[in-house]
């Protein structure tokens, strides 16, 4: 069952092929797009060419692929399960091991890419919007690497929830702004990264944290994690000698979803599963399930999918885990709902906790709350299935982060939160 996950020639492992890419204007059918401010049409459009001369470029991807390795720590591993697929019983359960990368989540395998295009593009500043301080350290991270100054957009809100995150920042040389409009949480964030850049972008690479916003976000930020799913696919194939019968990720806006399913699309006997987070459940409104519950709309810089209240205004959302707590959903998740070949799931914010608490004691794997709604969703499914079927779930990140969280939920420390 111990298969290894050592390649010889890691750099062989990767399929650099564009597959599904979005048409010239960046939609995925009715999705997607570039809705920006006149003054932002052109550094878009710069970091799109940039992007495909790059990844044109052998040394380009020789730079990252090693980096991918020898600093990231990739190819993580994907793991068998057992006593967890015979908690649920049903199908095995195989995870894919996000949670042991450098900084303890998918994220940085994006900032990677996006640092190196800020970096071959002649960038010295890049900046960054963050809602729980997972991408502001990952972003964080890259420019201290690279020697870049580094600025990161976060609420007000969102810090106070975050203190250590935002030290976290600091300790590795970014200014964190604080932002105060709206809700004073992520969107808001978004919106005053987006005005900044407006004005610095000559000197400043924005380095987007998930694959929405205008184009051609969605599609850097899909390439650059499309190590995850091609990684799975070829370590599953090793391991069992056949593709997964489902692939289950969660989705905030969907980068470590569609890092994870993107290279399952053309195997049609594979079953793509999105998790949303559902919160106190969908029905009380309080959730953040952009793609079950939202109505088409645009929101920084895409349409898509979002959860607006009646008069149209963006919503305030709820999870527990903040990494899910966005009211968008990439504009590619939603044209993949639409065209039939993306199935939909929620998790509850008690599912998740549960989740993360089985997957804990099971096989001392301590979850990101974020990754444990995939965890929740994908158990149910497994249930259902028979025990030479498998599940494939995307444990996008570790769990240290959320301890205070869930401590607090289990009633173990004072202060309910
Ligand atoms: C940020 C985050 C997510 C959600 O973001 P996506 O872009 O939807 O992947 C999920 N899991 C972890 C661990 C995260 O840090």
């Amino acid at each position: 069952m111990s298969a290894s996950c050592q390649y010889t020639d890691f750099a062989s492992m990767y399929d650099l092929e564009i597959k599904h890419a979005p048409d010239a204007g960046g939609h995925f059918g009715r999705f997607g797009g570039r809705f920006a401010a006149e003054t932002l049409m052109q550094p878009l459009k710069e970091i799109e060419e940039a992007f495909f001369e790059a990844w044109n470029d052998d040394a380009f991807h020789a730079e990252r692929l090693q980096l991918l390795e020898n600093y990231v720590g990739r190819a993580t591993p994907l793991y068998h399960a057992e006593r967890l697929s015979r908690e649920f019983g049903g199908a095995q359960i195989y995870l894919k091991r996000e949670d042991l990368t450098h900084t303890g989540a998918h994220k940085i395998n994006n900032t990677i890419g996006q640092g190196l295009l800020a970096r071959r593009m002649g960038k010295k500043r890049v900046i960054a919007e963050t809602g729980a301080g997972q991408h502001g350290v990952a972003t964080a991270t890259v420019a201290a690497m690279f020697g870049m100054e580094c600025d990161i957009y976060m609420g007000r809100e969102d810090m106070a929830r975050q203190m250590p995150n935002v030290l976290r920042m600091r300790l590795l040389g970014a200014n964190v702004i604080p932002v105060d409009s709206g809700t004073a949480t992520l969107k808001d964030a978004v919106n005053e990264a987006l005005r900044n850049w407006v004005a610095s972008c000559e000197n400043t690479f924005y380095i987007f944290g998930t694959a929405a916003g205008p184009h051609p976000y969605p599609l850097l930020v899909r390439q650059f994690h499309t190590v995850i799913g091609q990684e799975a696919r070829a370590q599953i194939l090793k391991q069992t000698g056949r593709l997964p019968d489902v692939a289950v990720a969660c989705v905030g806006g969907g980068s470590n979803a569609m890092g994870l399913l993107h290279p399952f699309r053309d195997d049609a006997s594979v079953r793509l599963v999105a998790v949303e987070a559902a919160g106190y459940g969908i029905s009380t409104g309080k959730h953040a399930a952009s793609l079950a519950a939202g109505k088409a709309g645009i929101l920084h810089g895409n349409l898509t999918f979002l959860l607006e209240d009646e008069e149209g205004q963006v919503m305030g959302t709820h999870s527990i885990s903040a990494g899910l707590d966005y009211p968008g959903v990439g504009p590619e998740l939603a044209f993949m709902l639409e065209e039939g070949r993306l199935q939909l799931d929620a998790a509850t914010d008690d599912e998740a906790l549960e989740a993360l608490q089985l997957l804990t004691r099971s096989e001392g794997i301590i979850p990101a709350l974020e990754s444990s709604h995939a965890l929740a969703a994908g158990g149910r499914i497994a249930k259902t299935m028979d025990a030479d079927q498998i599940v494939l779930i995307n444990l996008s990140g570790r769990g240290d982060k959320d301890m205070d969280t869930v401590f607090k939920h289990l009633g173990w420390l004072e202060n309910e939160s």
